[in-house]
């Protein structure tokens, strides 16, 4: 398709996260697209508060026991450092451990690391390496060791940055509106735009359809993409903390998930890379309301949606022994978190993008399956995306981010190995056994 490529007169990206607003900013540069017209909708103004994008912070690591990703982060990180809102960007190096078998996810990801040439990389034995190089009151994860070239992210703040980015170029028209269903012609098997809850509809020759972890609400994708909840907690720390704390370290522990990025805007994140809660919802069939009996898939739950929406005990009392055991000085009893949510990742199979054409319907682009690691790809997603557009899909990446040959039974998902904690909680069953609001 590369070489004969005809762009179309009109493109519609639905969603505004970090895949959809980066193939905006990326569209809107590329003189192959300079006649069509763009469109991004989005269900909430922007930043949508309960977006995955947006949050105090994400972690930027080239760290990934699966190579390709770590080349492709390495060229991120090389403008994170320098031209893409590097302002948001800290380069505090991150200290990645394990016990038990995600040790095999550390020692992959060690040797790509060091593969590219560029980290700064110190090998950890034992706990008291990992006490000694962290300052961590006492070690979570057995081995490791830590990068000093890793970092993290103000991801509002870096996404803030974009959209100003986006707009001006002035060739985006934004548009705040919930997309009830996509334009399906069954006929020609055609997807045409969007109809959205206000009746109004949006046409395009090429929907891009990037709602993240919303994305199964609006096409069929049973066995291959699925929402999954991720905990998150925030504990308010002191000016003198926040100095102390703020040139540490990030810590991830893969063997149970847990996390730990320095305090920034006085607030200290503690949150689980787990394997999440499900929130299986029974739905019309996206595709065909009115021939298709209903589907049940997991979808988000967010604490916009349902604002007194409580976090199961369960996700809280992991992230307060995390922290607890690491820093019990500042994590005492009297101390709570003041604040906590449900986050949503965008599972797949293997943990890997779908960014692909839609097999049956002409005129569907699909980009979404961030499984809990694309923000860090923020600045160069966008490019890879459109490549694909193209039909000049990396060669790397080949076999993973195109369309899945079949639909594999969700329960049978192996990940990318990088996941930890408890496997198959549904939310409500948690909540049900107990949850706070926070
Ligand atoms: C708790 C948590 C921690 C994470 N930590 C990291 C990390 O440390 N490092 C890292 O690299 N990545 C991390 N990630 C992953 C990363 O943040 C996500 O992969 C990425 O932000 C996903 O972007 P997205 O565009 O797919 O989704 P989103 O940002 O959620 O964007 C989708 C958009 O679609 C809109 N939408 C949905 N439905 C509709 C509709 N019907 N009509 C119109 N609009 C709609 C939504 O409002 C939303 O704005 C984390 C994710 C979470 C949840």
């Amino acid at each position: 398709m590369a070489s004969d490529y005809c762009a179309p007169s009109s493109i519609l990206i639905v969603g505004s996260g970090v895949f959809g607003l980066s193939t905006a900013f990326s569209l809107s540069k590329d003189p192959k697209f300079k006649d069509t017209s763009i469109t991004l909708v989005d269900r909430q103004p922007f930043p949508a508060p309960d977006g995955s994008s947006i949050d105090t912070s994400r972690i930027i690591r080239p760290d990934y026991a699966c190579s390709p990703y770590t080349a492709l982060v390495s060229r991120a990180q090389a403008l994170w450092r320098t031209t893409f809102a590097a302002a948001h960007y800290h380069e505090n190096g991150l200290c990645i451990t394990a016990s038990g078998p995600s040790q095999t996810y550390v020692s992959s990801s060690l040797s790509n690391v060091r593969e590219l040439g560029t980290c700064k990389i110190e090998e950890l034995h034992n706990a008291q390496d990992i006490e000694r190089v962290t300052g961590v009151e006492n070690a979570s994860g057995a081995m490791g060791y830590v990068n000093w070239s890793s970092g993290w992210a103000d991801a509002e703040g870096a996404m803030r940055w974009l959209r100003r980015e986006v707009e001006a170029l002035t060739r985006v028209t934004f548009v705040t509106g919930t997309v009830d269903q996509l334009l399906f012609d069954h006929d020609s098997s055609t997807v045409s735009g969007a109809l959205l809850k206000d009746k109004s509809t949006l046409t395009a020759d090429l929907t891009i359809l990037a709602a993240g972890a919303w994305t199964p609400s609006l096409l069929d994708l049973r066995g291959i993409a699925k929402a999954t909840g991720q905990v998150l907690a925030y504990m308010p720390v002191s000016a003198a903390e926040e100095a102390r704390l703020r040139d540490r370290l990030t810590l991830l522990n893969l063997s149970t998930g847990m996390f730990l990025i320095p305090p920034s805007q006085g607030l200290l994140k503690v949150a689980r890379h787990g394997h999440g809660y499900v929130n299986p919802t029974t739905i019309r069939h996206p595709e065909s309301p009115s021939s298709l009996p209903p589907i049940t898939v997991s979808l988000p739950l967010t604490h916009i949606d349902s604002p007194g929406q409580s976090v199961p005990a369960e996700g809280l009392k992991a992230c307060r022994e995390f922290l607890s055991h690491i820093h019990p000085s500042l994590c005492v009893p009297s101390r709570p978190f003041t604040k906590s949510k449900i986050c949503w990742y965008t599972d797949t199979q293997h943990g890997d993008f779908l960014i692909d054409y839609h097999p049956k319907w002409k005129g569907l682009f699909v980009a979404t399956g961030g499984a809990g690691h694309a923000f860090k790809f923020l600045p160069v997603i966008g490019d890879a995306i459109v490549q694909c557009v193209v039909g000049r899909m990396p060669d790397e990446f080949k076999g993973r981010w195109e369309w899945p040959a079949e639909r594999v039974e969700e329960s049978m998902w192996e990940g990318d190995g990088s996941r930890g904690g408890p496997v198959g909680m549904v939310l409500s069953e948690e909540i049900a056994k107990g949850g706070a609001k926070l």
